[in-house]
C-alpha cells in the first residue's frame, strides 16, 4: 500500500461538522492508503492564543480566564458534532478540560511573572493544536478505523532551539519518527499528529513558524518516506493568485518544487515557505487539495515545471503586514564593509530581512522586514551605528506598504517582462517604493502603498491574461 501524509489546516477544521468531513476523507482514502494525518489548530485558534499571551504578560487575569471558558468551550462544541459516540465524546472531553486546565495555569504564570518570552510563547500557541488533534483522533475513531494521538514531540519531531521559527534536526528526526510512527504504520494503525509544535533536544517545545503544519507534514513525509503529502486546505490549490482577494483566480495544476516555493515565500499562504525544502531534496510530490471539494484534483508539486505550459508569469501575490526600513547615510559611500556592519546589526538580534534594494549611490538601503519587528529593528540599528562615528546618518520607515510579487519559472529570458509590469502599475498612475529582482528570475518584486496593493495585484492578473488560463 502506497504512503500518504494528510495534512489538514485550521480552514479544514474550522467546526466540528468539519473536522467530521476531514475524518471521512481520511476513512475513505484509508482503503487505499496508508494514512498518517496531521492537524492544525481549529480557525482562529493560535490568532486568539497569541493575543492572550500578550494580554497575560499585561498582567489582565481576568481577560484570561474568559478566553480559557471561551477556548473550552469552542472546542466541546466542536467535539458534540464531530464525534457521535456518546462515550468517545467524554473522553475527548476530558482531554480537553485537562489541556485547557493546563493553559489557564500557563498563562496566569505569565500574569504574575509579567515575562513573555519566546520560549514561553511557543509554549502558549502549541496549545491549539494540542486542542485540536484529540477531536480529529476521536472523530476517526468514531469511523471505527484504528488511530493513535501523538503531539509533534510525541512523534519525534526534534528542532534546533530558534523559539518561534525552528527547523528540524533532520537525521534525528527521521530515526526518532520511523521508530515511533513506523511500527505502527505497518499495523494499519492511523497517526494524528499535531502540526506546528516540536521539541528542542531538551525536550522543550517549540514552533516552526506560522502556518507550520505544512512544514511538520512535510519532514513526517521525509521521515516516513512516504510516496506522497497531501496538504488539504480551503481552496482548490495553489492559484494564480490568492482567490479571496481577486474572484477571476485560476488554478495552477502543476509547479515545479521551486515555483511552489518561491510562491510561498513570496506570500501565497497556501504553503508554509520552508515546507517544501525536505520533500524536495526526497523527490516526493505534494499535492494540494480542496478539503470542501475532495473531488477536484489539486495542484501537483513535483521536481519539474510542465514543459507545455511554458507562460512567462504564473502567478501574482501581495504580501501584507511588512514595513520598509530605509538606512540612509553619505558615509557609506565607497566605504567597504558598511553594508556588512547594517546587516551584522540585523542579523545579531533576529531580524530577517526579507528584500533588499540599494542604488549605486550606495547612500542608501532600503529593507523590507516584517512589521511586527519594525521597531525592534529601528532600535537596534539606532543604538549600534547612528552613534557610532555616523556610518549612518538616518534610519527611516514606512510602515504602510505591501509587497507586490509576480512570479513564473519562464521568466528567466524573456524580455519585457518588467517593462509590462511596471507600464501596469503607470497607467494606474500609483508610485513604486521600491523595486527588486532575484538573480534566479524566477519573480519580481515591488513595494507600494498598502492601500493600492489590491488593485495593482487585479490589474496584473489581467494584464497578464492570468485570469484565462
Ligand atoms: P490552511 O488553514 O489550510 O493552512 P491557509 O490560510 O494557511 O490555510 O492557506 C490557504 C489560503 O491561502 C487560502 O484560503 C487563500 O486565501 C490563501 N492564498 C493566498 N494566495 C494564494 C494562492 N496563490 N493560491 C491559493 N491560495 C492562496
Ligand atoms: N496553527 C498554526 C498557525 O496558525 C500552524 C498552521 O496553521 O499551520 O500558524
Ligand atoms: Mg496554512
Amino acid at each position: 500500500m502506497k504512503k500518504i501524509i494528510m495534512k489538514f489546516g485550521g480552514t479544514s477544521v474550522g467546526t466540528g461538522e468539519n473536522i467530521r468531513q476531514v475524518a471521512d476523507i481520511v476513512t475513505q482514502y484509508s482503503k487505499e492508503y496508508r494514512i498518517s494525518v496531521v492537524v492544525s489548530a481549529l480557525a482562529g485558534v493560535t490568532n486568539k492564543l497569541l493575543e492572550v499571551a500578550c494580554q497575560a504578560k499585561n498582567g489582565d487575569e481576568k481577560l484570561v480566564k474568559n478566553v480559557t471558558d471561551e477556548l473550552l468551550q469552542k472546542h466541546r462544541e466542536a467535539v458534540v458534532s464531530a464525534i457521535t459516540g456518546k462515550p468517545l465524546q467524554k473522553e475527548v472531553n476530558q482531554i480537553i478540560e485537562e489541556i485547557v486546565g493546563e493553559l489557564e495555569k500557563v498563562l496566569t504564570g505569565i500574569c504574575y511573572v509579567g515575562e513573555l518570552t519566546p520560549k514561553s510563547k511557543d509554549y502558549v500557541v502549541s496549545f491549539g493544536e494540542r486542542l485540536s488533534a484529540p477531536i480529529v483522533w476521536g472523530a476517526i475513531r468514531d469511523h471505527k478505523l484504528e488511530t493513535q494521538c501523538f503531539t509533534g514531540k510525541e512523534a519525534g519531531i526534534v528542532t534546533d532551539s530558534n523559539f518561534g521559527d525552528a527547523d528540524p534536526l533532520m537525521n534525528f528526526t527521521m530515526h526518532l519518527v520511523r521508530e515511533r510512527l513506523g511500527p505502527l504504520l505497518e499495523k494499519g494503525v492511523t497517526p494524528v499528529v499535531t502540526g506546528f509544535i516540536a521539541a528542542d533536544q531538551n525536550g522543550i517545545v517549540t514552533t516552526v513558524g506560522r502556518g507550520g503544519s505544512d512544514y511538520t507534514a512535510t519532514i513526517l513525509g521525509v521521515a516516513l518516506e512516504v510516496d506522497e503529502v497531501w496538504i488539504w486546505t480551503d481552496v482548490d490549490g495553489i492559484m494564480t493568485t490568492d482567490p479571496k482577494l481577486v474572484s477571476t483566480a485560476k488554478l495552477l495544476p502543476q509547479l515545479s518544487y521551486q515555483e511552489a516555493a518561491e510562491m510561498a515565500i513570496f506570500g501565497a499562504k497556501a504553503m508554509h515557505p520552508r515546507a517544501l525544502g525536505p520533500v524536495s531534496k526526497e523527490n516526493i510530490p505534494v499535492r494540494i487539495r480542496n478539503a470542501f471539494h475532495p473531488e477536484n484534483p489539486g495542484t501537483l508539486i513535483t521536481k519539474e515545471p510542465v514543459a507545455d505550459a511554458k507562460q512567462a508569469v504564473k502567478a501574482v501575490a501581495m504580501i501584507k503586514d511588512v514595513a520598509m526600513l530605509n538606512v540612509n547615510g553619505a558615509a557609506m559611500v565607497g566605504a567597504p564593509g558598511s553594508y556588512a556592519k547594517v546587516f551584522d546589526v540585523l542579523g545579531k538580534n533576529n531580524i530577517n530581512v526579507m528584500m533588499i534594494s540599494t542604488a549605486v549611490s550606495e547612500a542608501n538601503i532600503s529593507m523590507i522586514i516584517k512589521r511586527n519587528i519594525l521597531s525592534r529593528a529601528i532600535s537596534n540599528l539606532e543604538i549600534a551605528l547612528l552613534e557610532r562615528g555616523g556610518l549612518v546618518s538616518e534610519v527611516t520607515a514606512e510602515d504602510d506598504v505591501a509587497v507586490i510579487a509576480v512570479m513564473g519559472a519562464y521568466m528567466k529570458g524573456t524580455l519585457g517582462i518588467a517593462s509590462k509590469i511596471f507600464a501596469t502599475v503607470a497607467k494606474k498612475g500609483i508610485n513604486i517604493r521600491m523595486i527588486a529582482q532575484g538573480s534566479s528570475e524566477l519573480n519580481i518584486s515591488f513595494v507600494v502603498k498598502e492601500k493600492d496593493a489590491i488593485e495593482i495585484v487585479k490589474a496584473i492578473h489581467e494584464e497578464f491574461n492570468l485570469d484565462k488560463t
